[in-house]
């Protein structure tokens, strides 16, 4: 079964999606779900993005199932390595994400930190943080949306130009291949950006090159429309760059077919 390993319900700060109507889409689909709920302890306001983990496992644990299955998605900064680790090791999370979100301090969302700054230094600097998050949070089953900074950029080109940035790429890449954690596939740019697939193209053919295996794939979806978007071309590039489509279940990887 394909499963889609990224999705927000309304237990994330951002989305309103009910957890009955994304599984009545993937019923639809006929493909299982991850749910990969908000976690950033370093977002500025204190009362967003975080949520209370007991309730979650109370509210959605008789949905588990094949096609349900439940995780979060973590928000990585160094300042956070330890807390971050302690929650994603405390509760019984079959999928734990971990993604770049906040780079020094500050949302990469936000027009602020592209401001006066050209993109060499933006991109270096989103680019720096994930080594670095990847060096220390080590508690991660797969590391999120790489194109992440290519969503919400404000340059005239925001796609990432390998070349332009391999050192950093590389690295990333080895640590993933070092880690035996999967990179994740995030079909949200495939579909609303077609013209990235040239750029995950090159980055997932290098990280074959360099020993890479297992790619989650997930929508990235915090509404009905968006579930199991573009999973099966996802499926076929995985397959053409002969990589391991994987989804997680108890945090072990297992092959998606
Ligand atoms: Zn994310
Ligand atoms: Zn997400």
């Amino acid at each position: 079964m394909l499963v889609d390993s990224h999705i927000h319900t309304e237990v994330s700060t951002d989305s309103k999606m009910k957890l009955e109507e994304a599984l009545a889409c993937a019923d639809k689909l006929g493909i299982g779900l991850t749910l990969t709920e908000h976690v950033d302890l370093g977002y500025p306001d204190k009362t967003m993005f975080n949520f209370d983990y007991d309730d979650y496992f109370a509210r959605y644990g008789d949905y588990r199932s094949d096609k349900l299955r439940l995780g979060v998605e973590i928000g990585m900064e160094t300042a956070y390595t330890d807390a971050n680790r302690k929650i994603a090791e405390s509760h019984p999370f079959d999928y734990v994400l971990g993604s770049i979100h906040i780079v020094d301090g500050i949302d990469i969302y936000q027009e602020e930190f592209y401001r006066g700054r050209p993109k060499q230094l933006t991109y270096g600097r989103y680019f720096q943080s994930m080594i670095d998050c990847l060096k220390s949070d080590t508690y991660i089953d797969a590391l999120g949306h790489i194109d992440y900074i290519s969503r919400y950029a404000r340059y005239d080109n925001t796609e990432i130009d390998y070349n332009a940035f391999r050192d950093y790429i590389d690295e990333v890449l080895h640590l993933v291949v070092e880690r035996e954690i999967a990179l994740e596939l995030n079909t949200r740019r495939l579909y609303v950006a077609p013209q990235s697939a040239y750029m995950l193209d090159t980055i997932f053919r290098r990280y074959e090159e360099l020993g890479g295996s297992l790619v989650t794939i997930g929508s990235d979806a915090h509404k009905t429309e968006a579930v199991g978007w573009s999973i099966k071309d996802a499926m076929a590039l995985v397959d053409r760059w002969g990589l391991r489509p994987v989804y997680y279940e108890n945090r072990r990887p297992r092959d998606m077919k």
